[in-house]
């Protein structure tokens, strides 16, 4: 048995720490970062997108490769494999019965239609579903992945279901995926959070840019140690908008190369425009 340290030796918590300095030193930034964004780009609203299964394959899809891509290999699933389950649906539906796609997605939005088989996804030969998924990009790695974790949940679930995660805690939930080979954090937080609205940060390229820009994150933090900062930094009712506006922000203005800080409405506080910003 580990012997507890006392109080007084225990390491760090470096995100807490980091969390708790930033709150003293620049208060209220990150609730300025969502109610700037949610006035430029719309305050989005949580909506589930997917059946879990479906939202945690179609993520592991979408890892290194564009989001129409990825939405264009689980499009090949469906037909290669179809199930004749229950229709879902991923864009989102205006009043007047537009479609857009979600919010935060850089895709089309798939077209409704069931879940692939996953029995049969999993049993699959290996190479004709390398096949299927070639449009995807890096369908080498991505085949394996998918086929491990349909095992892994079959295996430790009894099925194709995921609904069992609800009802753990939020990080207990992440863990249960993370467990899984080839899953990250980032995708289990986009699997938590679309599906379930559990309060977790799905940290990826454009919300590690901007946030170690702004300076909600050191300017070194990955995305694991930005996934734990906002673990302290935000209320549990701000993680969908936060991850949806600095996705968009991303996207749209703070680009890589070439942000547009001109007309950006963060740069009042944003230590990238003014490195002595508060
Ligand atoms: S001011 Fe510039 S660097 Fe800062 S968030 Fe806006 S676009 Fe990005």
């Amino acid at each position: 048995m580990t012997a507890r340290l006392p109080r007084s030796r225990r390491r760090p918590d470096p995100a807490l720490t980091w969390a708790r300095s930033l709150r003293r030193r620049r208060p209220g930034l990150a609730a300025f970062v969502i109610e700037r964004l949610g006035g430029l780009y719309g305050v989005p609203a949580p909506a589930q997108r997917l059946d879990p299964v479906s939202e945690l394959v179609l993520t592991i899809l979408s890892q290194n490769t564009a989001d129409l891509n990825s939405e264009r290999a689980f499009e090949a699933l469906r037909v290669a494999w179809p199930s004749g389950g229950p229709v879902t649906t991923h864009r989102v539906v205006g009043p007047d019965g537009t479609e857009a796609p979600p919010e935060g997605w850089g895709g089309v939005g798939l077209a409704p239609g069931a879940p692939p088989n996953w029995s049969a996804v999993e049993d699959a030969d290996i190479g004709a579903l390398i096949e299927v998924i070639r449009i995807g990009g890096l369908a080498n790695q991505k085949g394996p992945r998918i086929q491990s974790a349909l095992r892994t949940i079959r295996e430790r679930s009894g099925g194709y279901d995921l609904g069992f995660l609800a009802a753990l805690p939020p990080r207990d939930a992440r863990d249960w995926l993370v467990a899984i080979p080839g899953i990250g954090r980032k995708t289990a937080s986009i699997v938590l959070l679309f599906c379930f609205g559990m309060p977790l940060m799905p940290v990826d390229t454009h919300v590690e840019r901007v946030s170690r820009r702004i300076g909600l994150a050191p300017p070194k933090a990955g995305p694991d140690e930005q996934h734990e900062i906002y673990a302290h930094l935000l209320a549990a009712d701000q993680f969908y908008a936060a991850h949806v506006l600095l996705i968009q922000h991303g996207r749209r203005t703070c680009d890589a190369r070439r942000p547009a800080c001109d007309r950006c409405p963060i740069a009042p506080r944003c230590r990238f425009f003014d490195p002595k910003a508060e």
